[in-house]
């Protein structure tokens, strides 16, 4: 009670201030945190925004926290408090539809090293063969820790500027998936902050049902401060190839194919496959450029049929210094059973590292043309194998047209691979294809390339697969009434609902999700 009073006074005071002043140190001792709570305006910026650029919050104040008992403390003190505040956890606010904001509350700022105090730093146990990470670290320094053991995470997004609580709140996936399943099933522990504010230890062995539930659980059941990731020898060296086809059954039988080697020893299989549609030759030059060989002169316009689209799969092989003499046979063994362009082969070796962040690259140059902050109203997209082939017929074939203003990545995943007691929901088949929209909106003369058009083809795709009977299922889903989220957890929204009223009872957390809204303590649990 005196620790709600306190942050209510604190933040109702630090309100009244002018905007801009320190915080009173005294007052953050008398709350016990050892972080920073802090409304200073570029910290509250911040965290209004996140990388869609389609809403704005309006927080109260930003906790940077260096323990979970830093946001333990705001928990219960939020929990506690009859003023209907929220909590919300951001990473790197790289979601698209304000789902780390609030505006009624505090943004706990997990990423970023603010301030003296600063949150624990990655301890790998090497033997052991896994590392602890605080919740809100990158990918990236997880990945530069691990290697200075010779480890690595074995399954990755393909962007590594995410936290670690933000991507394993959604999946976490890119094209090691297929074989080491998404990033949720390649944790073996995590300490969560509920809703209540209690630290608990989570994992197979230890409070199941929240350790399942916070997997996927788009920040509904805690705040993950501390997440254990199975490791795996770091390769040296990469193998990255892309070949193309303007067949796309073709394509997706390859890819298809491909993925069911996941079970053969990894000589026999490929560790990374992914693909993306070209229906847009400009784009090319831009987001995935660094697909293309500069060594290699084949110009991708030679190969375009006419009004038509091309399909890339891209696939990659790790290898060490021990296996490199193999790679070549390895490589072309795997290669003979596709039926690509054969002129179309591109081929780069590169170290692992930069081969993991290369989409780092692509925001570089986007950011040096002024392309990163613009609105990106994406659409990512799970849909069922036996769908796929009518997918195509309509949207790449169709809605699209010739234009798409960003990329459209396209890969299979093996459903085996996802622990069906995590939160996530997946199509009901045995494989299943992420289709992601990547689109920037840009405010220029083209009416293709407004934010406005842009969301109404967005609609326009939901539609058609809807009446098509495409039973999609949405990754990074957005969705504004509750009924919608039930129609998309289906039968798992009564275990998701029972897990939210026993860990976060009063709905505080992650409110920019917009499944439940918060309740007071006079107020009915049920949200409305
Ligand atoms: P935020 O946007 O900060 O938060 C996302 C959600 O998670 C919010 O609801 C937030 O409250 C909650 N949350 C954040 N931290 C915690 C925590 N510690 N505990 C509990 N809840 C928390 N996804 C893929 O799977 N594969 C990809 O290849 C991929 N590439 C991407 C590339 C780019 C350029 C971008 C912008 C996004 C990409 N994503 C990808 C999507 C990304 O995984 C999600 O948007 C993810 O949520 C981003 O992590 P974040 O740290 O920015 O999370």
């Amino acid at each position: 009670m005196a620790t709600m009073l306190l942050l209510t006074f604190l933040i109702s005071s630090l309100i009244m201030v002018t905007v801009g002043l320190a915080i009173d140190s005294m007052e953050i001792l008398r709350l016990g945190i050892d972080g920073q709570l802090s409304v200073d305006p570029s910290d509250v910026e911040t965290a209004s925004l996140d990388f869609g650029l389609l809403t704005r919050g309006q927080p109260l104040a930003v906790l940077h926290p260096v323990s979970a008992q830093d946001i333990s403390q705001v928990v219960k003190a939020v929990y506690g408090s009859n003023q209907g505040m929220t909590v919300s956890a951001r990473g790197h606010g790289h979601s698209i539809n304000g789902q780390a904001q609030t505006t009624n509350g505090v943004v706990i700022q997990m990423s970023g090293r603010k301030g003296g105090n600063k949150p624990p730093r990655p301890r790998v146990w090497s033997e052991e063969r896994y590392v602890d990470v605080w919740g809100g670290e990158l990918w990236i320094d997880v990945l530069k820790s691990t290697l200075e053991y010779g480890l690595a995470p074995k399954s990755w997004t393909d962007c590594l500027y995410l936290s670690v609580g933000g991507t394993l709140s959604n999946a976490g996936i890119s094209g090691q998936a297929f074989n080491h399943g998404p990033q949720i099933s390649n944790v073996y522990e995590l300490d969560v902050v509920t809703g209540k504010g209690e630290v608990l230890t989570c994992s197979e062995d230890e409070n199941t049902e929240l350790f399942h539930a916070v997997l996927g659980g788009l920040g509904q059941f805690g705040i993950i401060t501390r997440a254990r990731i199975s490791l795996e020898p770091a390769p040296k060296m990469v193998r990255w190839i892309r070949v193309l086809y303007s067949n796309f059954s073709a394509f997706t039988s390859d890819q298809e194919h491909l993925i069911s080697l996941h079970a053969e020893p990894s000589n026999q299989k490929f560790d990374y496959v992914e693909g993306f549609v070209i229906v847009d030759e400009g784009l090319i030059n831009n987001w995935r450029s660094s697909l293309l060989s500069p060594q290699n002169p084949v110009k991708i316009s030679t190969l375009f049929p006419s009004g038509g689209v091309l399909y890339c799969l891209e696939i990659a092989k790790n290898y060490h210094e021990s296996t490199a003499q193999t790679i070549d046979q390895e490589v072309e063994f795997l290669l003979k059973k596709l039926n690509f362009i054969s002129t179309s082969g591109f081929t780069t070796d590169l170290l692992y590292v930069d081969f993991l962040d290369r989409v780092h690259k692509a925001e570089l140059k986007l950011r040096s043309k002024g392309l990163w902050e613009v609105p990106h109203p994406w659409l990512n997209l799970f849909i069922p194998s036996s769908k796929i082939a009518e997918f195509d017929k309509g949207l790449f074939k169709g809605i699209l047209g010739n234009k798409t203003s960003g990329p459209i990545l396209i890969y299979p995943m093996n459903k085996n691979k996802w622990d069906h007691r995590s939160s996530v929901v997946t199509p009901d088949e045995g494989v299943f294809y992420l289709v992601a929209l990547l689109r920037s909106a840009l405010d220029n003369e083209e009416e293709t390339q407004s934010l406005e058009y842009l969301n109404n083809q967005n609609r326009q795709i939901l539609r058609y697969c809807d009446e098509a009977g495409i039973k999609v299922k949405r990754y990074l889903p957005h969705y504004t009434t509750q009924q919608e989220w039930m129609d998309h957890f289906g039968n798992k929204w009564d275990r998701f609902y029972e897990m939210k009223m026993e860990f976060d009872p009063r709905h505080i957390l992650a409110s920019g999700q917009r499944i439940f809204t918060p309740t007071f303590p006079s107020s009915s649990n049920m949200p409305s």
